[in-house]
């Protein structure tokens, strides 16, 4: 038996508050089960976190949960990229991570104005960079047969990313680059801290454990944003938190219903569950040690949210070393690993 600190997730997708759709209560068992006792929760629910109403609805939730949930206000109303939302609002509720998560706000004259109200108030914008996602959202990485599908060029992640950093100089704004996909991404992320830039960087356990060979094209599980990208990617990801340029590792937990995901392609929806997988797969994948398996999913994201003004509480969980395979708990089946061989488990109590 091992005793491992708490996880903290900077990237989980609640699905609620969304009027009873989704049960709130597998989220808190998936990540209870993923050793996972902190999560922020991004705004893209079906009531989105554009108000404080919203704000009060899903907090109410929240509450009920085990694990420590907290929350993004989103960077624009109704995640539409048209209209800021009232930051200093959020602000006041202690609330300062603004995020349009699952979208860009691409705009760049909402974006300049975005940058500047949110360094003033002393928040930071995570954002999710993805160049066409209002106007024509793609399907897959390149090189893909499948003419079917829409291409993710390298370059819907840049374009955002290259101008994100600008503002971030221009204003010293606080930000935070969500799921990074691309080997070029790393290389914008360090010529940023070398500039002393407030800068940090996620990337997710996919990104780093696959890459596009062989990806099934006509099977809705592996559609995601962003894409799985080729080994050159994934490798300059690897390198990017083995050298420290990217902070953590966060999971991108999108639960979806199974009719939305056994579909071809080309019509399912995106994303992947994360949360019970993350650690077991990564762990087994024998590519970091323990201790900076922990800087990326304890010490970096719990420094990114107490600086911010969110509290962590301290937890402690049981791992068991045994080799087995993963199964996903959650009524969520979306996961990319399963059956898949994994050396550590969680111990729960109590269950
Ligand atoms: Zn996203």
């Amino acid at each position: 038996m091992i005793e491992i600190p708490g996880f903290i997730d900077l990237h989980t997708h609640t699905r609620y508050p969304d009027n009873d759709k989704f049960p709130f209560i597998d989220i808190d068992d998936s990540a209870i089960n993923g050793g996972f006792s902190t999560i922020l929760a991004m705004p893209n629910s079906e009531i989105p976190i554009d108000s404080i109403k919203n704000l009060r609805i899903a907090q109410e939730i929240d509450k009920k949960l085990k694990t420590k949930v907290h929350r993004v206000g989103s960077l624009t109303k109704n995640l539409e990229g048209k209209e800021l939302v009232n930051y200093k609002e959020f602000v006041e509720n202690g609330i300062t991570i603004f995020s349009d998560d699952g979208k860009s706000l691409i705009d760049d004259h909402l974006a300049d104005e975005a940058f500047k109200q949110i360094s003033k108030l002393g928040g930071a914008v995570f954002q999710h960079c993805e160049k066409s996602c209002h106007s024509k959202p793609g399907d897959i990485a390149p090189p893909n047969s499948n003419s079917d599908l829409i291409p993710i060029n390298n370059d819907e992640e840049l374009e955002v990313l290259e101008r994100d950093l600008s503002l971030s100089q221009k204003y010293g704004t606080r930000y935070h680059a969500q799921h990074l996909s691309t080997f070029e991404s790393v290389e914008l992320i360090k010529k940023a801290k070398q500039e002393g830039l407030p800068v940090t960087a996620e990337v997710t356990p996919h990104h780093i454990l696959l890459n596009n060979e062989n990806l099934d094209t006509n099977n809705g599980l592996f559609k995601m944003y962003p894409p799985l990208r080729t080994e050159k990617d994934r490798e300059g990801l690897v390198d990017g938190l083995q050298s420290e340029i990217i902070d953590v590792i966060a999971t991108d937990h999108a639960p979806h219903k199974a009719e939305t995901k056994n579909v071809p392609f080309k019509d399912a929806n995106r994303g992947v569950v994360g949360l019970e997988s993350a650690f077991p797969l990564i762990y087994s994948s024998n590519i970091f040690d323990i201790d900076q398996m922990l800087k990326f999913l304890v010490i970096n994201p719990t420094k990114i949210l107490t600086e911010l003004g969110y509290e962590i509480p301290k937890t402690v969980n049981t791992w068991k070393k045994s080799k087995s395979v993963f199964i996903t708990k959650s009524i969520f089946k979306n996961s990319l690993f399963e059956n898949e061989n994994i050396e550590i488990e969680r111990v729960l109590s109590g269950v």
